[in-house]
């Protein structure tokens, strides 16, 4: 268990704090700033210009800051607009009826306009080391309040500390972010290593920014990542395991796996799977053979994203696994007909220990195993046992059936039969209750009679 820091807790008042120790020495960085014109007004959100422009008549300095600076420079559309200003919480509060203080430790202000929040941070510095243990770097607090250069040298890399001041048109740069934009490079603010000690999560946001926006990771930044990889085990595992889905949601997938590989990170995240692709250049086809298909899954996936899907959680698990599950099980990718028993124990015995290591809840824990479990009935020929009515309103078929047709991307064939699934899906949502229960009594019958013959050693009539 890591020991929480106690000594740098939030300031209890709004006075302001002295700056922390400069990496220049002591000697304020003047921002380098670059007029903002090409950024058009109309494409920045209103109410985060209405937020900053009256923090900023009351005296404050008020930026946009982060993703969205980033996004508009790169002429991407923002997700969310991020305000830091120099007003600590309770200033920002007293300035807006709809400001509400969240968070305990880590306050910030959300401004809401009807569901629409705009996050309001006071500019923070980064933390000094902790005092018992000055050479472990492992941020666990965060919370002292500083000023803009300290809030742009606390962020991760110098393409996310950008502030753009909408008012004066203009965009300020501490760290070097406008020249690693203009030349599409990722690196960290300061020392690599330290950096990624710090909190080696950022080895994860590195390979998101760097596959999601197309930016080429610095020399040192990337010897930082796979030198620091080991400590991954290290971060807080909701936190990992939420990256990870967003790598896996990113429609670039495929490309942030093969870094998460080349770098280390897989080996310490997801050791099964990475053993499971073998080594780089292993002579043994078959280790080129498992690596192929686990490839082609994430090929699949990114397919599938870009096509407008949104892969649930429990769907983004099965596809990491689905080949490391078949393969302890002896199933072959293209059949699951000759799925049994040793299906549902690899399942569990191979998924379970990393959803606990990852704290994936049990709901979908759940809807992963059963996805991959049910894959075979898709394929399985109707009969009078199996109902298709019953099973395309089960409360896992969704799940499934995104897997089934990611298998069908991924293996180039069964199409067809997805289509087919999709079309009694369909039929299925709009059938009446009435139908529901017949199909229920039918198996209910069905099941009954079955036991009767089991009771009297009469073989049954379908495997
Ligand atoms: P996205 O478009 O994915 O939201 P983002 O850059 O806005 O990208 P967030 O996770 O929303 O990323 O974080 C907002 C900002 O907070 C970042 O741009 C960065 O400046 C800072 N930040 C986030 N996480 C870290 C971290 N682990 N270490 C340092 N700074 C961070
Ligand atoms: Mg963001």
């Amino acid at each position: 268990m890591r020991k929480r820091r106690t000594q740098h807790e939030a300031p209890s008042n709004d006075e302001p704090q002295a700056p922390a120790e400069r990496p220049t020495g002591g000697q304020p960085i003047e921002p380098r700033v670059r007029p903002a014109e090409d950024i058009p007004l109309s494409s920045l959100d209103q109410d985060a210009l209405r937020v900053i422009s009256r923090l900023q008549r009351q005296g404050f300095q008020a930026y946009l800051v982060g993703g969205c600076v980033r996004d508009l420079l790169l002429g991407r559309r923002p997700k969310d607009f991020d305000v830091a200003t120099s007003a600590h919480p309770r200033q920002v509060k007293r300035s807006f009826a709809n400001g509400r203080i969240i968070g305990k430790r880590f306050k910030l202000v959300h401004v809401a306009y009807g569901d629409h929040v705009i996050e309001t941070a006071t500019f923070r510095r980064a933390p000094p080391p902790r005092e018992e243990e000055p050479d472990d770097l492992l941020i666990t607090d965060d919370n002292e309040f500083g000023n803009a250069e300290e809030d742009a040298l606390r962020r991760d890399f110098t393409i996310n500390a950008l502030f753009l001041d909408p008012t004066r048109r203009e965009i300020l740069d501490y760290v070097g972010g406008l020249d690693d934009l203009d030349a599409g490079v990722l690196r960290t603010i300061g020392d690599p290593r330290v950096r990624m000690a710090e909190d080696p999560v950022r080895i994860l946001r590195a390979i998101k920014f760097a596959t999601r926006l197309g930016l080429r990771i610095d020399d040192d930044t990337w010897a930082a990542m796979i030198d620091t990889a080991d400590e991954l085990g290290r971060s807080a595992k909701p936190r990992v395991l939420e990256e990870i889905l967003r790598l896996m949601r990113s429609g670039v997938a495929l490309g942030a796996f093969r870094m998460m590989r080349a770098c280390g990170a897989l080996r310490v995240l997801l050791p099964q799977i990475d053993a499971h692709l073998g080594q780089r250049d292993d002579p043994d086809p078959a280790a080129h053979d498992r690596a192929d298909e686990f490839w082609r899954l994430l090929e699949a996936l990114d397919g599938d994203v870009h096509a407008g899907n949104n892969p649930a959680t429990g769907v983004c698990v099965a596809v990491l696994f689905l080949r490391l599950i078949e393969r302890a099980a002896g199933v072959d990718p293209r059949n699951h007909d000759q799925a049994g028993p040793e299906l549902a124990r690899a399942a569990s015995e191979l998924l379970e220990p990393f959803a606990l290591g990852v704290r994936l809840s049990r709901r979908d824990t759940g809807k992963a195993i059963r996805a991959i479990l049910q894959q075979r009935r898709f394929t399985q020929p109707l009969s009078k046992r199996f109902r298709p009515l019953l099973f395309a309103r089960g409360e896992d078929f969704r799940e499934s059936l995104d897997l089934f047709r990611l298998r069908s991307m991924a293996w180039g064939q069964g199409w067809d039969v997805y289509e087919s699934w999709v079309q009694r899906y369909q039929e299925a949502q709009g059938a009446s209750t009435d139908d529901v229960e017949r199909e229920r009594k039918r198996k209910r019958r069905r099941g009954r009679r079955r036991g009767k013959r089991a009771e009297t050693a009469e073989p049954p009539a379908e495997a």
